[in-house]
């Protein structure tokens, strides 16, 4: 029997990295030492007094049930607590704050309540792919806002044709921003809240990386500017910022109406998150600053490290103030694709090629700063041997 796929299966963008993904695999079973800085994963393992609370969380039977669908109130708690600590915010943990399996489950459903068939999602490019991703399967279409070095990788708001925002139901933002490390300050948010206001659209602000900042810079919460919340909501994760990509926790905070739409899909999809990793979410939240303080102090170094090496070689490259990720040309002569070709089948070295986040990101590769000081410094002696 065959089993055609649905349309929405069909439309998925091919995916860019399946040759790349092709040539590690071959070239780590030719016995090739190969250095990852391909994928945004901490390397760094959780703190020991999170794994400690799962553990102790693990062995209550009250937490083998199902979970409440919008998430533990004291989880929720914890985060409004944690947000005000944070950025001064104040919320509802009861009607502002919303449990999510990982940020990138809340993102991929937003667009099942918010968009009707034909509507659009403004989507920046290049970018996380979970934004466009989400629009499709909810039947919408994604309008692509161009992420430009000239713009400070802010989408220009007044490049989007009247009649594309008319129909424009969400826009999907994220600072500091994967793949292009670039920021957003008061004075961008301030004109997205003017335009959504405008035109009746619903902002999601991804805010996974607010806490990896360096050189006394700290990002703000889209929440922090005036009447944010009249018109967004802002999602976050606990991956990022404690190491905790494999245990599936984030939460979505702002609009009272907002958040309740997303609950509503969610609770007729999954039925939450293990309240045992809850509890040791409630931990995390409450953890000392010093421990990411550390965190924080590790990516600097690597950053420091390579955009030093990376300059040496002639690739030139601005620190990013925040992330652990750099977004650099390739140099000249070189496609996205054929550069991060040539490392891998020369260097044994994994990047990823830009124009993989979109196609705004051709002409630049994004290192990724998760492997450790002396894998960067390998990484950089092989770069110079092979000369640019
Ligand atoms: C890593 C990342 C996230 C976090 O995803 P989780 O599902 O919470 O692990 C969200 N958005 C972006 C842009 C990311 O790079």
């Amino acid at each position: 029997m065959d089993f055609p796929y649905a349309e929405r299966l069909q439309q998925l963008p091919p995916y860019l990295f399946a040759e790349l993904d092709k040539a590690k695999e071959e070239a780590i079973a030719k016995g090739m030492d190969v250095i990852d800085l391909g994928v945004g994963d901490p390397d760094i393992p959780t703190p020991p007094h999170i794994v400690e609370a799962l553990k102790k969380a693990a062995e209550n039977p009250v937490n083998h049930r199902y979970p409440s669908y919008v998430g533990m109130l004291s989880f929720r708690q914890a985060v409004a607590e944690w947000y005000e600590r944070r950025f001064g915010i104040k919320l509802d943990p009861k009607k502002e704050v919303l449990t999510l399996i990982g940020s990138k489950e809340g993102i991929a459903h937003l667009p099942l309540a918010f968009i009707n068939p034909g509507n659009v999602s403004l989507v920046p490019t290049p970018a996380y792919p979970v934004y466009h991703i989400g629009t499709l399967f909810a039947g919408g279409k994604s309008y692509f806002m161009p992420l430009l070095e000239e713009n400070n990788f802010l989408p220009d708001l007044d490049k989007i044709p009247p009649d594309v925002a008319r129909q424009a139901k969400i826009m999907f933002l994220n600072y500091p921003n994967n793949p292009t490390a670039a920021v957003a300050e008061e004075e961008f948010f301030e004109r997205v809240i003017a335009f959504a206001k405008k035109y009746e659209i619903l902002v999601c602000h991804d805010a996974a990386y607010t806490e990896l900042y360096y050189d006394g810079y700290k990002p703000i919460s889209f929440l922090n500017v005036p009447e944010a919340k009249e018109v967004g909501i802002e999602i976050h994760s606990l991956s990022k910022t404690y190491n905790m990509t494999g245990w599936r926790i984030g939460f979505a905070v702002g609009n009272e109406k907002v958040i309740a739409g997303l609950g509503k899909i969610k609770s007729n999809v999954d039925s939450g998150v293990f309240q045992a990793v809850q509890e040791a979410g409630i931990v995390a939240l409450k953890t000392d600053e010093s421990i990411i303080e550390a965190n924080r102090k590790v990516y600097q170094e690597r950053r420091d490290l390579m955009v030093e090496g990376l300059r040496e070689i002639g690739i030139e490259v601005n620190p990013p103030r925040a992330t652990f990720y750099l977004w650099t040309k390739v140099p000249k002569g070189y496609t996205s694709a054929s550069f991060c070709a040539l490392l891998l089948k020369e260097a044994g070295i994994v990047v990823t090629p830009g124009n993989g986040f979109g196609e705004t990101g051709e002409g630049y590769f994004r290192i990724a700063l998760t492997v450790d000081k002396e894998r960067l410094k390998e990484a950089i002696n092989r770069l110079k041997k092979l000369g640019f």
